[in-house]
This record gives C-alpha cells, structure tokens and sequence, in this order.
C-alpha cells in the first residue's frame, strides 16, 4: 500500500489505466494514510464514505470504457470550495454546519473526470492569512522540520491544509485558490508544486468569495506534470461566472516537451528585495543557471511599481472582503448568535463567527471604502494597481516568461509573527504583483534552505500562457531533482 501513495497523479492515472490496481485499491490506501496523517491537522473534514463510493463508481465507469482523465485519483478539496450536501466552512466558525445545496463549478469539472474526493482541507479563515493559523480548526502543521529541530513549522497560507497534505501524501493532490499567493507560498513551504492560471480560466463560482478580482483556483500537486493534468480539468468557459474567459484549455500536459532553446526569461531587478537572505539570492542565481544551461536567454528586466504591489494589495483585497463578507448576517447561513433586535442578532452573529484577522481585514477594508478616504486609498490603489499590470505588459515586449523567487523565506515556527500582521503581510512580497495583474504564476521546488526546508521558485507567464509557464517550471524540476521527502510522509 505505501508503494501505492509513492506514485505520483501521473504514475497513478497511467497504472489505473493499466488495470495494475483499482481506484478502490488506491483509495482505501488513501484513506489508510489520511487517518494516519490526522496529527497535521490537515482536514476539516474526512469524507471517506463518498470516497469510497466515488472509487467504486469509479471502476464501474471503467469497466465500461468511460475512463475521463482522471479516472479513479483521489484528490482532497479546499474548504473554499462549496461541495454539494458536504460542509464546507471557509475555515470560519460563522459557516457553522453550512453544507451547500449545489457543487463549485471546479469541483464538478473534476468528478466529471473521474476523479474521487478524500475531504475538505483546512486552510485560514476565508483565505486570509500566510500561515494557516487562523482557521478557526486550529493550525495546520507543515510535515517538514527544520534541521535538528522538532519545532511545529506552518504550511504556508492560505491553502495550508492542502499543500501539508500533498507533500505528506494525504492525497495525490488538491485544490487551492490564490488571490494574493496562497497557492505559490505554502507549495514553496511544503516542497511541491502549485500554480495560479490566469485569472478568469477558472471559475470562480460556488467557490467562498474573498476579493473577487483576485480570487483563482488552481492545483497543488507532487510534480509539475501532475499540476498540469490537473489544471486542465478544473479550467474552462463557465457562463455562471461573468469573469470567465471564453477561451479554448490546451492539454498542458503536452506543453512539458523539455524544449526551452531560445525561450526569453525576464529577471526582474525590483525583486532583489533589501535584506533578502543569501540564501533565497542563491537559488535564484541557481534557476538563471539551470535555465541558461537548458539553452533559454536569460534578459534583465525591471517592473519599476514592483514595490507598491503590497500595499495596493493591502487595500484592494481587504476592501473586497469587506464587500463579500456582508453577507454572513446569521441570517441565510451558518452560525446565528441571538440578540434582542434584528441589529444585535447581526452584531453577535459577525462578532462571534469572524475571527480576529477577519476582523481586521473588514475593519480596513470598509475604512478605505469609506466617503472621504475612497479616493484616497482605494481609488490611489486601483490606479497604482493599473501601473503595476503595465509594468508586466512592457516587461513581456522583452520576455516570455519571468523568474523569480516565490518567498523570502522557508516556513517559520507556528507562533513566529503572529502578533505582527506586517511581518505577517511581508510574506507576500514577491506573489502578490502577478495577482494584481491577473497573470498565471506557478511555484516549483527548486532547493532547500540553510535549515534542510524546501524552497520554490516563481515563474509568471503572459497572460493565458500557462503552457510557457509549466514547460518551463518542468525544466527547473528536472534540474533540481529534488527528490526529499517530508519525515512525516508515508
Ligand atoms: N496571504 C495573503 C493574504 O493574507 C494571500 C491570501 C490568499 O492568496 N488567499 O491575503
């Protein structure tokens, strides 16, 4: 069983294929490990009848030739996504017992193909936060640890539950949605891959709105490859999303040909970031290497608003959040916390059901909303957020694709900048100005840190070239071998 979850979504797809074992084989291996895993803290919730049900349906289908791409591969959903008759939380107390009578256009696109879901995956609290420390399930811990150390690590955020649980082989691979880096930065935490498409390739309803000119789904997967398959399945036109694109999805997985001759790779110097470890310089200057010996042109390029991206960030997501989350009344969902008029019942439900960085994030959205400061904050950002999107649009007459770390750091300790939300914020320094402009962005393990963690690097394609993206994240990959494990994992 353990040689089971040593395969990769790719192996496992291709030995389905090859009647080695059935999708009830793999995933009662998965649920085996799932169990085995619960220390991580990385499900809220287990799901394990459905999947085993889905698995025999599964075999069914393939007994009868209707195989889809993803036939019999348990996956693990994040708690973001609305999963018909199945709670889903956002990982707030104010969701409680919410379980939503219709299916995230996402996660029907992947049952479509076949494949099997193990769960929903912990994650910060309606995708707020680097760490996953505020989910109101508790922490999620990283299964890595430091060299000589057994210091508890965090994921990453906010899809922090699915990056632990794919790199410890709770699942062979999962969702996660992006707005800010929330894909990149817990895959760069966790040593596995994780890209954001485009933003409107992937439909973003039924998925819990945080700032919804941000918001992308995307896959958090062991291998590129896997990333790949995956993303072609959960994207394409949904005419329930008005921000949908009507474009055609290409087989990604064809796109990994190894092939980067002549290919252009930008280097932004606004990345090289003050007090930027040595650490995080070297495996940068290592991607440059690695790419230049696989025959790309390396070429200097600048994205000169690069340092404003957090601070607009900082103001156009809050605001958002503050828009979509005012919802959450007590009224149509989840938690209601009684009061003695319709006004109290309200402020008890939100002052009960939202936990503090919510709070916070509500608090200074509605602020830069407010008469008297929109034009100062957030319109400023809105138009900064302009600049910041050109930046890229001229950066790309020069290259095809960027490079670039995708944190400044490995994971910390669950507890360390807590208490600072700017250190906290800072984590998002080099994910956030793709998200701004709505560019595809993937992380890859390139390496490991001074402390034996792993650390990714950051590609950003053109917008809609996902393929570039991926081809050359495969490249870097294969070039870096990384092959360590987590000492957690099965
Ligand atoms: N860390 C960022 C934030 O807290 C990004 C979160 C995300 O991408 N969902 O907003």
């Amino acid at each position: 069983m353990t040689e089971l979850l040593g395969l990769t979504l790719a192996e496992a797809r291709d030995r389905l294929a090859g009647g080695e074992f059935t999708s009830v084989e793999l995933t009662e291996a998965y649920l085996r490990a799932m169990e085995a895993g619960r220390s991580l803290n990385a499900f809220i919730t287990e799901t394990p009848e459905k999947a085993l049900d889905m698995a025999k349906a599964s075999d069914e289908r393939r007994r009868r030739g209707e195989a889809g791409p993803l036939e019999g591969l348990p996956i693990a959903i994040k708690d973001l996504f609305c999963t018909e008759g199945v709670l889903t939380t956002a990982a707030s107390h104010i969701l409680d017992g919410f379980k939503p009578p219709y299916e995230s256009t996402v996660t029907a696109n992947l049952w479509r193909d076949g494949a099997v879901m193990l769960g929903k995956l912990n994650m910060d609290e309606f995708a707020m936060g680097s760490a996953n420390v505020t989910s109101y399930y508790g922490s999620v811990r990283n299964p890595w640890r430091r060299k000589n150390s057994e210091a508890a690590l965090v994921p990453g955020g906010s899809s922090g539950g699915s990056a632990a649980a794919v790199a410890a082989r709770l699942a062979l691979a999962a969702t996660g949605t992006d707005t800010g880096g929330s894909i990149r930065q817990p895959a760069s935490f966790c040593g596995i891959a994780g890209i954001k498409p485009t933003y409107g390739r992937c439909s973003r309803w039924g998925i819990i709105a945080f700032a919804s000119s941000l918001d992308q789904a995307g896959p958090m997967a062991r291998t590129v490859r896997d990333a790949a398959i995956m993303l072609r399945s959960m994207c394409g036109f949904d005419p329930k999303d008005s921000t949908s694109v009507d474009v055609p999805v290409p087989d990604f997985e064809a796109a990994l040909t190894g092939d980067v001759r002549g290919l252009r790779v930008g280097i932004p110097k606004e990345y090289r970031v003050d007090g930027m470890p040595e650490e995080i310089e070297r495996l940068w200057r290592q991607g440059v290497d690695w790419l230049k010996a696989a025959g790309a042109e390396i070429v200097d390029i600048s994205l000169p608003h690069t340092k404003y991206a957090l601070p607009t960030y900082y103001i156009v997501a809050p605001a958002e959040a503050s828009s979509n989350l005012a919802r959450y009344d007590g009224v149509r969902y989840g938690l209601r916390v009684p009061g003695k008029s319709l006004i109290e019942m309200y402020e008890n439900t939100r002052a009960e059901g939202f936990g503090r960085e919510v709070k916070r994030r509500i608090m200074i959205g509605t602020y830069v909303l407010s008469a008297g400061y929109y034009d100062a904050y957030y319109l400023k950002a809105q138009k900064v957020r302009s600049l910041i999107a050109r930046d890229f649009t001229n950066a790309y007459e020069r290259c095809d694709v960027i490079l670039a770390p995708t944190t400044p750091s490995t994971a910390f300790a669950i507890g360390e900048k807590q208490d600072d939300p700017i250190a906290m914020y800072l984590n998002d320094v080099f994910t956030v100005p793709a998200s701004l402009a709505g560019l595809p962005a993937m992380s890859v393990p390139a390496g490991v840190g001074d402390d034996g963690l792993p650390l990714g690097l950051q590609l950003i394609g053109r917008p809609f070239d996902e393929e570039t993206v991926l081809k050359v994240a495969e490249v870097i990959e294969r070039a870096a071998e990384f092959k360590a494990l987590p000492p957690g994992a099965v």
